[in-house]
C-alpha cells in the first residue's frame, strides 16, 4: 500500500474521466490517493461569463501567476467547488469510490500566508503590487486528509488556500499537490497535464525529456516556459521534501494514472544521497 498524490490539470484535451477511472481502480486495490486539481481554464471561462476576465502578472523570475482580486476570488471559488470538484466527485462514483471535495479552507486544509508584495515586470520596468491576494504555503492539515482516507474516501483537493487572518488566498494548484505529498509522506507525486511531460522544445512533442535527477533541475527549469515552469518548481519542492518520484505525465493518454506510475513522461528524481533542504525555503519567491 503506497500514499499517491496526484494533480489533474484542466488544460484542454485533459481526460478528467480516465483519471478517475484508474484512481478509482488504484483505491479499490487498497492504495491511499488524494486527488488535487487546479481549474485555471475553467476560472478563466467563468470569469469571462461574469464579466470578470482574468489578469495576469509576470514575476521577475519569468513566471506567469494570476493577478487576484476578491473578485478573482469568488471565481476561483466557483470554479473549483461550483464546477470541477462536482465533476471529478461524480467520475470517482461512477467508478465505484466516494470523494469529497474541498478548497483549501475547508478545515484550514491548505494554509497558507499572504505575499505582501510581489514584484513584478512590465515591459522594460519592474514594479511592487501590493493588492494581489495569492500565499505561500505554510501548512497542510493531514489529520483531516487522514480521517478521510481511514475512511475509504479520496479526498479531492483544490486552491484557493486560508491565511487565517485575512481568509481566502490564491495558490498554485501544482505547488498545492507538491506541499500535500510533502505533508502526508506520499511515495510519489504525479503532475498530469495536455503534453508528454517536459519537453525540450514545447513546440515539439516528440522532444520530451525522460528523466532528471535534482542536479540537472535548473537546466530542465530553463526549457519550461510559462506554466511549466510552476510544475518544475512543484517537482523541486516535493524532492527536496522527501517525496522519491514525481512524474509530469500527459493526462490525454488513456490510463493516465497508470501509465505516469509506470514512468512514461519526465520522470523526476532525487539525486543520492537523498538531499535535505526545507520544502518552503528552496525556491524562493515565486
Ligand atoms: P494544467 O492546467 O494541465 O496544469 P498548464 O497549462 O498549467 O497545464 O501547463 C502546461 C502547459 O505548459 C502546456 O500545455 C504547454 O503549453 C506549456 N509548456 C511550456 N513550456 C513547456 C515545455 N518545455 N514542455 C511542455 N510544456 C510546456
Amino acid at each position: 500500500m503506497f500514499m499517491l498524490v496526484v494533480k489533474a490539470g484542466g488544460a484542454v484535451g485533459t481526460d478528467l474521466a480516465a483519471i478517475c477511472t484508474d484512481i478509482a481502480s488504484l483505491v479499490q486495490s487498497g492504495e491511499r490517493i488524494i486527488l488535487v486539481h487546479g481549474g485555471s481554464t475553467e476560472a478563466d471561462a467563468l470569469g469571462e461569463q461574469l464579466g470578470h476576465p482574468p489578469r495576469f502578472l509576470m514575476s521577475v523570475s519569468g513566471v506567469r501567476s494570476r493577478y487576484t482580486d476578491p473578485a478573482t476570488l469568488d471565481v476561483l471559488t466557483m470554479a473549483m467547488a461550483g464546477r470541477i470538484q462536482p465533476l471529478l466527485i461524480k467520475y470517482l462514483l461512477r467508478a465505484g469510490v466516494m470523494a469529497v471535495g474541498m478548497i483549501g479552507i475547508d478545515g484550514a486544509l491548505i494554509q497558507a500566508q499572504r505575499k505582501s508584495a510581489i514584484k513584478i515586470q512590465e515591459n522594460d520596468h519592474i514594479q511592487i503590487v501590493h493588492d494581489d491576494l495569492t500565499g505561500h504555503i505554510t501548512e497542510i492539515n493531514t489529520h483531516l486528509l487522514h480521517l478521510l482516507l481511514n475512511g475509504g474516501y479520496v479526498p479531492v483537493v483544490a486552491p484557493p488556500a486560508v491565511d487565517v487572518t485575512i481568509g481566502l488566498v490564491n495558490v498554485d494548484a501544482d505547488r498545492a499537490a507538491a506541499a500535500i505529498a510533502i505533508a502526508m509522506g506520499a511515495e510519489k507525486l504525479l503532475l498530469l497535464s495536455n503534453v508528454p511531460g517536459v519537453l525540450h522544445d514545447p513546440s515539439d512533442p516528440t522532444s520530451l525529456i525522460e528523466e532528471v535527477s535534482v542536479r540537472d533541475l535548473p537546466q530542465c527549469l530553463a526549457y519550461a516556459q510559462g506554466r511549466m515552469k510552476l510544475k518544475v518548481i512543484a517537482a523541486q519542492e516535493a524532492l527536496a521534501g522527501r517525496v522519491r518520484q514525481v512524474v509530469i505525465g500527459d493526462s490525454r493518454l488513456p490510463h493516465p494514472v497508470y501509465q505516469a506510475l509506470k514512468g512514461k513522461g519526465t520522470v523526476l528524481k532525487p539525486a543520492l544521497p537523498l538531499e535535505t533542504v526545507s520544502p518552503f525555503q528552496l525556491v524562493g519567491d515565486f
